[in-house]
């Protein structure tokens, strides 16, 4: 057998165990097995694809589930599996495994107390969960739309006077109101609401997603451009608004210049690092990059401690590690531009827009 792609299609045509044990057999070492029947876990979705010349596999026979306290791996074959609950064939095989029910929790021996906890998790509206769910774009929309809803009649001064809440009962009321998937299950029953709420979910995501942009522009360049678009949607509703504003102001005074902002931005290919920068405001001419430092984005040092996680939804980037990440990038960009201008936002909402303008306008000419 070759490892080439008239391989994958043969495979693809002729789908069964035996051929997928004998791949696994000699290009997979120590493959999971069934902890039933102990064969190799296939399942009909299992195909093979080559990526950077190798042999991978796709599909579910490696597929792993993340819990809050670990990952757990499928380990059940198809068979067992419909040996053990026949209506799984009825069921959207696909989903099934998106989602947690009895069958995921026996294919994956999830204990159901772990499992109970990741539904509730998953299903809590959250930012960070809606902007899993949804994507950037939708997700903080949703979250402030969310808010928004909840901010009339539903704060916690407001039902702590009326009604004497302490802030546990308030919090569980705010976790009980999961309208749309509430409403979902309602009409629907729990696990059919589940399923009708996932697929509408997975439709949505998908295109906002880091995934996404790394499928399209490769693992470093996807994440920087997904954090720049990131950095975008949060600015359309926060503070690059406040941004836009100034660099607008800005322009008027630098009019006769080439200007790169907003839609336009500059970028710079730094060849050593492979990654391409973006600047806020650029004026050409001059080579003077303007950037507009959000506090929550990069970590204003005068909020933030080195261990504090700014972002709600990256839950990995410390502030240690976005200083780090903007250190290089500044340092690059200082070697490619004449001058390298920083505003903080919160400078900026300090000063205000004039004393803001006037502080560039000093550092440009000087
Ligand atoms: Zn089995």
């Amino acid at each position: 057998m070759d490892l080439n792609k008239s391989f994958i299609e043969f495979f693809n045509k002729n789908k069964n165990v035996k051929l997928y044990g004998e791949v696994i057999d000699k290009y997979f070492n120590n493959s999971p097995k069934c902890r039933y029947c102990n064969n190799f876990i296939y399942y009909y979705d299992s195909t093979f694809k080559i990526s950077h010349g190798e042999l991978i596999t796709k599909g579910k026979s490696f597929n792993n589930k993340k819990t809050l306290d670990k990952d757990y791996y499928l380990s059940i074959c198809e068979s067992c599996l419909i040996i053990k609950f026949p209506e799984y064939n009825k069921k959207n095989k696909a989903r099934v495994f998106n989602q947690m029910n009895y069958i995921t929790e026996y294919a994956f021996d999830i204990p159901s107390n772990v499992s109970k906890e990741w539904v509730k998790n998953k299903y809590v509206i959250s930012e960070c969960n809606l902007i899993k769910k949804w994507g950037f774009e939708i997700g903080a929309i949703k979250w402030l739309e969310y808010k928004k809803k909840q901010s009339m009649s539903n704060t916690f001064e407001y039902k702590n006077e009326k009604y004497g809440w302490d802030r546990e009962k308030f919090d569980e009321f705010n976790k009980s109101r999961s309208v749309t998937i509430e409403n979902l299950i309602k009409k629907h029953g729990e696990e059919e609401g589940l399923l009708i709420w996932d697929k509408y979910c997975e439709k949505q995501r998908y295109s906002t997603s880091l995934n996404y942009f790394i499928d399209k522009h490769g693992l470093d360049n996807g994440t920087l451009i997904y954090d720049n678009f990131c950095k975008k949607r949060l600015s359309g509703i926060g503070y690059s608004m406040v941004s836009k504003n100034l660099f607008d102001i800005l322009s008027e005074r630098f009019k006769e210049y080439s200007l790169f902002y907003a839609e336009n931005e500059w970028f710079s290919y730094d060849c050593v690092n492979k990654k391409y920068y973006l600047i806020d405001f650029y004026i050409k001419e001059l080579n003077i990059g303007i950037e507009f430092n959000g506090d929550i984005w990069h970590a204003n040092p005068i909020k933030y401690s080195a261990n504090d996680k700014p972002i709600s939804f990256q839950n990995d980037y410390t502030a240690e590690y976005i200083w780090e990440k903007d250190k290089i990038k500044n340092e690059y960009l200082k070697t490619k531009l004449n001058k390298l201008i920083i505003i903080w936002e919160s400078d900026f909402y300090k000063d205000g827009i004039d004393n803001t303008i006037d502080k560039i306008l000093k550092i440009i000419n000087g």
